[in-house]
């Protein structure tokens, strides 16, 4: 899943980030762009905690538009 959000890649400066399919801590956050690592998962969660909300909101409105349909 692609998001785009702070922090600026310090490599290209693109924001947008390949998040990993789930919420394991050895998975890493990567730029979208250039494949920048910026790091474990578990400390990106940390750090951009507000980040992690987005994608969780925009995933349980996903499961709710999976669910609304048939
Ligand atoms: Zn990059």
């Amino acid at each position: 899943m692609k998001v785009k959000t702070s922090p600026e890649c310090p490599k290209c400066g693109h924001r947008m980030k390949r998040f990993p399919p789930g919420r394991k801590d050895e998975y890493h956050v990567h730029c979208a762009e250039c494949d920048y690592d910026f790091g474990r998962f578990d400390h990106f969660q940390a750090q951009f905690r507000h980040a992690i909300e987005e994608l969780e909101a925009q995933l349980h409105r996903h499961d709710a538009e999976e669910d609304g349909r048939g």
